[in-house]
């Protein structure tokens, strides 16, 4: 008897498509989801009680492994003392300072429990400051589901977006530009037309809600300068990078390419949390001095700053900047994707993949795309079967070719060697 068909069945009864977030039921790939009944380490079991090496950790969050005992004693800690208070906390600045000291650019910082709240939040708050109401986002980036956002291109260059979801009236699309990815060209032509009327532009450093795709750094440098020439704010999107490519950031990394780099807003999510609803957005104090109750700017929440969830992000922090935390994992990860690069090129298969600290993706295409259109022309079939192929093995990679994976320090080198064996199978 499957129990995850019979809990998708029951679950279909009472929740829409059976799921609380879409790309959970399995629609792109096929087949049954997975109901997990317990996660450990590395590892997650599902309702059959079949063990699968997880290479989704929630989406990002489970950067140490599920149940790391410093964050469980943390979390049990903080439980007994209350869960939710509508009031300040001492824990809620320790981690405001915590996320500062390894983030340079974010001057001050506000806590919310999403990562949609927090982007949502963010295009508000720099629509207030600079008193414009446009703003560009990119061709397959996602920042949430809030109105403004869920929005793709219009025909041609530099046209207004239109909603990628229904009830989302289009007079709000209209204020919001959606430009091809890693296109200085278009880039340069959308502010040369709307330059003065630009309150931000919103970018997923390494975009990893199409697989994983970089900015190129020439991109980058020009989106920056563009930026600051205009009065318009740069926003990152870290909610998936921060604190899993690296302990500063995607921001650190291409402040390395890039003397000088840094956004004027970060949105950030996922790792800051540790797997507990905690998000936030931070940046130049000038900027966030607008926000209620200081400006006028107005961005609130019961449960902001929730106690238990501000330990649990503190703990995890905590174990991430530990010497050569990113380090191991950055090796760990490179294993995997080159381990898979040499199994497929073996079995004669094209396939190219990337990574960054704990962040990785891997395309059936010989070399890596660099916009979303490229990467939308990836053999779905092909990569459906290899997905099932390594489900069957106990391997569970994201069920949607576009999406980004994760390792933790969770996973050891056996379970790489498990990964690529399955692998050489599947393939
Ligand atoms: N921004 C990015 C880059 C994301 O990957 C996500 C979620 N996958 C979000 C924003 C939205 O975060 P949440 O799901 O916590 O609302």
């Amino acid at each position: 008897m499957d129990r995850n068909q019979q809990l998708f069945e029951r679950a279909q009864a009472c929740i829409p498509g059976g799921v609380n977030s879409p790309v959970r039921a399995f629609r792109a790939v096929g087949g049954t989801p997975r109901f997990v009944q317990r996660a450990q380490g590395a590892y997650f079991w599902d309702a059959n009680g079949t063990r699968y090496i997880d290479y989704i950790g929630s989406w990002g969050p489970m950067i140490l492994g599920h149940g790391h005992p410093a964050v469980v004693e943390a979390v049990q800690k903080a439980l007994v003392d209350g869960f939710s208070f509508g009031a300040p906390t001492e824990r809620e600045v320790e981690l405001a300072e915590a996320v500062m000291a390894h983030l340079p650019s974010v001057e001050q910082i506000r806590l919310v429990s999403s990562g949609t709240e927090a982007g949502m939040s963010c295009i508000r708050l720099a629509r207030g400051f600079t008193g414009r109401s446009l703003f560009i986002k990119f061709e397959g980036h996602y920042h949430g589901h809030a109105d403004a956002l869920l929005v793709k291109a219009g025909s041609g260059l530099a046209t207004f977006g239109h909603p990628t979801s229904a009830g989302v009236p289009a007079e709000v699309a209209q204020h919001t530009l959606v430009l091809p990815f890693n296109d200085i060209e278009a880039l340069e032509l959308a502010f040369q037309k709307h330059g003065a009327e630009l309150a931000a532009v919103m970018i997923e450093p390494i975009a990893g809600n199409m697989n994983f795709v970089r900015t190129t750094v020439p991109f980058m440098k020009r989106l920056r300068e563009l930026c600051t020439q205009h009065g318009a704010l740069l926003i990152l999107d870290e909610v998936m990078t921060g604190f899993r490519v690296a302990l500063g950031g995607a921001q650190s990394v291409y402040a390395k390419a890039i003397p000088g780099f840094a956004p004027d807003l970060t949105v950030m999510g996922k790792v800051i949390g540790g797997g507990m609803p905690l998000a936030a957005f931070g940046g130049r104090r000038d900027i966030m001095g607008k926000l209620a109750p200081l400006g006028g700017v107005y961005q609130a929440g019961t449960l902001s700053g929730n106690p238990v969830a501000t330990a649990c992000g503190l703990a995890t922090l905590r174990e991430i900047e530990k010497p050569g935390f990113f380090d191991a994992l950055a090796a760990r990860t490179r294993s995997l994707v080159d381990g898979l690069k040499a199994v497929a090129q073996d079995k004669g298969i094209a396939f190219s993949g990337d990574s960054e600290g704990g962040m990785f993706g891997f395309f059936l295409m010989p070399t890596l795309p660099q916009n979303y259109s490229t990467v939308m022309t990836t053999d779905g079939p092909a990569f459906n079967r290899f997905f099932h192929g390594m489900l069957d093995r106990g391997v569970y990679f994201a069920p949607a070719l576009y999406e980004a994976g994760f390792v933790s320090a969770a996973h050891t080198q056996a379970d790489i060697d498990t990964t690529l064996a399955a692998a050489r199978e599947a393939f």
